[in-house]
């Protein structure tokens, strides 16, 4: 298969409708071909988690839905420009709702697929406790979401071979949340991230494990890749997988430090955040940085 490049810029959504008017509205949003038939939908500010979509001979796989039906319809409309193909498989890299709350729009294809914990936290009453989180944004369409968990859920890896393609689903350990997936596509040399690599902004860490993020980032530098397709932020080479890394080291070890001299958490916070703010002041979501300190804080301290 040729490999191509990033960056080619199929077509780009303009919310005019939206700007201006709420808070959290996308300037735009690009569907960028990543390789021929694999394609990333990439968001600007606010809710911006991308989706991606791999049009094989046999049908389209989809990866992470987005965060209300009305967004997640936007996504089948850039397949449906593309082709007529059914949907196969769709796949939740974790639980949050901007990854899982379209879902109800891809029921067609039968099988949504994630680590079983995704599953858990999605049923039930855990599933209405999150969406009414969610709820808390003020994002239209909210209501509009019914919970749909996966209905096809692993431990530990899956594969999949659909078309041309193949696809190794892994769940190395926990990180951004207990139940992570990351998708290998090896014959590009590819990785789709998820959540565990937030490019150019402060990843939201609430449900966070800090040692085995580094872990799973770790393996994932070590791979044979050239293009990494993370969740939140452009696609772009190993850089992205090193710069995240290097953050979540910088932190522990920075909090660490401050831990053995006794201090308390508010203490670090004051100590800590104008450090990483100066740091890091190219990455947007700075307001996530209490939020980061706080979770490596209560890992290091139990
Ligand atoms: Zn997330």
């Amino acid at each position: 298969m040729v490999r191509k490049k990033l960056q080619i810029v199929v077509s780009v959504w303009v919310f005019a409708g939206l700007l201006n008017i709420l808070p959290w509205a996308q300037a735009d949003a690009k569907t960028v071909e990543v390789f021929p038939n694999v394609f990333t939908i990439v968001h600007g500010e606010g809710i911006d988690s991308n989706t991606t979509f791999i049009i094989t001979t046999e049908g389209v796989i989809v990866i992470d839905t987005r965060v209300t039906p009305a967004e997640a319809k936007k996504v089948m409309v850039e397949i449906r420009k593309r082709t007529e193909l059914p949907i196969l498989y769709t796949i939740n890299t974790h639980y949050h709702g901007d990854h899982t709350f379209g879902n109800q729009v891809f029921r067609g294809s039968k099988t949504i697929i994630a680590h079983k914990n995704v599953r858990r936290a999605l049923m039930g009453s855990a599933g209405k406790e999150h969406l009414e989180f969610f709820k808390t944004f003020k994002i239209p369409g909210m209501d509009e979401v019914t919970v749909t968990p996966p209905n096809m859920v692993f431990e530990k890896s899956m594969e999949i071979y659909a078309g041309e393609y193949h696809l190794q689903l892994i769940h190395l350990c926990r990180g951004h949340t207990d139940g992570d997936l990351f998708v290998l596509l090896p014959a590009l040399k590819a990785v789709i991230a998820g959540d565990l690599i937030f490019n150019g902004q402060f990843s939201y860490m609430g449900n966070g494990y800090v040692d085995e993020w580094i872990e799973a980032l770790d393996y994932m530098e070590n791979q044979d890749f050239e293009m990494v397709i993370p969740c939140h932020g452009d696609a772009g080479g190993k850089p992205i997988i090193i710069a995240m890394k290097h953050y979540l080291l910088n932190l522990k070890s920075l909090v660490r430090k401050q831990i053995e001299n006794g201090a308390s958490l508010e203490k670090v916070k004051e100590a800590l955040g104008p450090v990483l703010r100066e740091k890091y002041e190219s990455w947007g979501k700075q307001k996530r940085i209490d939020g980061n300190i706080e979770r490596t804080y209560m890992e290091i301290s139990l």
